[in-house]
């Protein structure tokens, strides 16, 4: 039957960082069809996830009422469940029960064992208001700095910080229209940011020179001036041959270099060790290849930089980020329109949540937790004491679950059981914790080892604000009612902390933002009734409109205003192929569906699109194995097995396969490693040891 759209309303796309607004059309409080806004970031467009993934919203397995786990329901972590199949575990409850129970757990566990064996876990798609809750509750309740979310896997960000002081990116990713040359290192835009990825296509067809530096020969290189198919992980060495070449030939910009940078003596000595036809051989790329990147990119009177996970989830990630954030500063790509550094961030809230605090080792607004005077601060706000060391990330979180460490976890809006690496470890984890509450929209894989499932209202249920890649304060409205009893986070949370004794005046979201304004300083001079009359508004309110969004054009934000090159070491991945164990698995992110999979893979369209999980095996190793088209196959690591169909994937190296992280029936984090990086604490996500056989 035709549908008749009754009146239209804007949300935020809930998938990536871009933060593309969106125009639901609505029939009888149901959104039917979605459209691009003329957001900040998006102007009118929107990829398939933005157009095709709302119907997620309206799906029969959607959390309505609180659920409490069935006595004669064990935990068993050999089971792998989601959706209709976690329901079975649990029986219905009212708010209150639920809640009471869900609070009287967390107190039991700070009675018996003490606070630090809590742990709160969040999720980068949650509103910037329920991440500053969440993070609240832990700090002044759970009174435990164990708190962290997702962004965490991927910490595209620490090497930034160190550099200059900020989390932010120091320009607008649309700059790229005004950029000369466009350094892309470990992203495929296309599959990942793909709005994004339209505007840069638009500026390579206006004269932008793109160099890509990446492994895999995706779709996107056809762009590229230059792409340089580096073997997997050795960026350090591809990255410190440009900047041996930008020194050896003089390109550096003297002034930046004696003005405004530290380090450069140091950097100077180390990348004397990587010149281009060393780099060659490590790298496998031309010789000639890198000197050509490497002038182009300096010679540019303006370029950006961007990188994504390709870059960030090794364990030597932070010093790829390093080397790549060196060459940008000695060749003085920054603080101007159309240069600078733009490291992409995964989920539509990576911004806001870290900029209120959902992190281990920084409070509210990237203050330093163990600084006396910064939790002073705080103690006056919040009225309250608070934990001053820094606590665990995420997946220590879970290791320390394992070991029997961790006793109590709040999850609210992550996924561990789905995006955790080591998969068969994060269940027995979570299935060993004494008290789990799990809040969310869908009964996930994680809700499967929860004693309380809290339902939780949608993005376009509810307002709020969320910060994009740009640093837009976007807000959100309701623009459809929840399901059944569902409840914004925020306000799940703030009835959690009431019950263990908590007074705090939340009585509508803005109150929330009101108070995050005066957390954070980045959100100086906004509040809630500028942000919902605006609707956007970009950080810092302070900065020199003439720039458009683009910082730091004189002084950075780190202490005494330079810019810092940090050391590195070029180390190994932390399992390197064998006999046993012969090729190398890279994990992640197909267009069509969005981490988990736990809302796109409910998107009929999408996963109509992308129905099914497929291992991709390079053209020589898919001759040499003898295979057939979508044969199925066993991938083997050390820490478990799955079983997929296999397809040949000519853009791939030799020795290299590939599996997409979104797949319920073929997880790929069965297989992958906790090699933690040891700045960032991302896992090791684009490398593994693993082997292929026939099924
Ligand atoms: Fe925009 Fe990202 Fe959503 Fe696509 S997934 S519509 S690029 S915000």
């Amino acid at each position: 039957a035709e549908l008749t759209i009754e009146r239209t309303a804007e949300t935020i796309c809930p998938f990536c960082s871009v933060g593309c607004r969106v125009e639901l059309g609505i029939a009888g409080n149901r959104a039917v069809i979605a459209r691009g806004a003329d957001g900040p970031a998006n102007r009118g467009r929107l990829c398939v996830k933005g157009r095709f993934g709302f119907d997620y919203l309206a799906h029969p397995e959607r959390l309505t009422v609180p659920l409490i786990r069935r006595e004669d329901a064990p935990k068993n972590p050999e089971l792998h469940l989601t959706g209709a199949d976690v329901l079975t575990l649990f029986r219905e409850a009212t708010w209150d029960e639920a809640l009471d129970r869900a609070a009287a757990g967390f107190l039991k566990v700070k009675e018996k064992h003490g606070s630090a064996r809590l742990a709160v876990l969040g999720s980068a798609k949650s509103a910037s208001e329920d991440a500053y809750v969440l993070q609240k509750l832990a700090r002044t309740v759970l009174k435990t700095s164990h708190i962290d979310h997702c962004t965490r896997l991927c910490a595209s960000i620490p090497p930034l910080t160190e550099a200059i002081g900020t989390w932010t990116v120091t320009l607008p990713f649309s700059h790229i229209l005004e950029a000369d040359v466009a350094l892309v290192v470990g992203s495929n835009p296309e599959v990942n940011h793909p709005v994004a990825a339209s505007f840069m296509k638009n500026a390579v067809r206006r004269g932008t020179k793109l160099i890509l530096i990446d492994p895999y020969r995706q779709p996107f290189a056809r762009h590229a001036a230059y792409h340089l198919q580096l073997r997997p992980a050795t960026d350090v060495a591809l990255l410190s041959a440009m900047t041996h070449v930008v020194i050896a030939e003089d390109l550096i910009d003297h002034a930046f270099v004696s003005q405004r940078l530290e380090g450069f003596d140091d950097l100077k000595a180390r990348v004397s060790a990587y010149p281009p036809e060393v780099a060659a051989r490590v790298c496998g790329v031309p010789e000639e290849s890198i000197v050509g990147a490497a002038r182009l990119f300096a010679k540019a009177p303006n370029a950006m930089c961007f990188w994504g996970m390709g870059a960030s989830q090794h364990a030597h990630g932070s010093d790829n980020m390093r080397a790549l954030i060196a060459l940008a500063l000695v060749t003085g790509q920054v603080g101007r329109r159309g240069a600078g550094m733009h490291p992409w961030r995964g989920q539509n809230n990576v911004q806001g949540s870290c900029d209120v605090g959902l992190l281990p080792m920084c409070l509210p607004g990237n203050r330093n937790i163990s600084d006396a005077g910064e939790r002073a601060f705080f103690e006056r706000l919040w009225q309250t004491d608070i934990p001053g060391e820094r606590g665990l990330t995420v997946v220590e979180i879970l290791e320390a679950a394992a070991a029997g460490e961790m006793k109590g976890l709040y999850v609210s809006g992550g996924n561990p059981a789905m995006a955790a690496p080591d998969l068969a470890m994060t269940r027995r984890a979570l299935a060993s914790l004494e008290h789990l509450v799990v809040q969310d929209i869908f009964p996930t894989e994680t809700a499967a080892f929860a004693d309380v499932v809290l339902p939780a209202a949608a993005l376009a249920e509810r307002s709020g604000t969320v910060t994009n890649t740009d640093r837009f304060v976007q807000l959100v409205e309701t623009a459809v009612p929840p399901p059944g009893a569902a409840r914004p986070d925020w306000e799940i949370t703030c009835e959690i902390a009431t019950r263990m004794g908590a007074r705090w005046n939340f009585d509508h979201v803005g109150a929330v933002f009101d108070e995050m304004v005066r957390a954070v300083p980045a959100l100086a001079g906004m509040d809630w009734a500028t942000i919902t009359r605006e609707r956007q508004l970009q950080y810092p309110l302070s900065a020199d409109p003439s720039n458009g969004g683009s910082l730091f054009a004189t002084v950075f934000p780190a202490i005494g205003g330079k810019a810092r090159i940090a050391a590195l070491t070029n180390g190994s991945p932390g399992e390197l192929p064998d006999e046993q164990y012969p090729l190398i698995l890279v994990t992640g992110r197909v267009r069509e569906h969005w981490h988990t999979g736990s809302m796109t893979r409910r998107a009929k369209t999408l996963d109509a699109l992308s129905p099914e999980s497929l291992v991709h095996v390079s053209a020589a190793d898919f001759a040499r194995l003898d295979l057939n088209d979508r044969e199925r196959v066993e991938v083997l690591t050390r820490r478990g097995s799955v079983r997929l169909p296999a397809v040949c994937d000519e853009r791939l190296q030799s020795g290299v396969i590939w599996m997409a992280m979104s797949f319920f029936e073929a997880p790929a984090n069965d297989l992958t490693t906790r090699h933690l990086d040891t700045l960032t604490r991302a896992p090791e996500y684009k490398f593994c040891a693993a082997r292929l056989i026939r099924d």
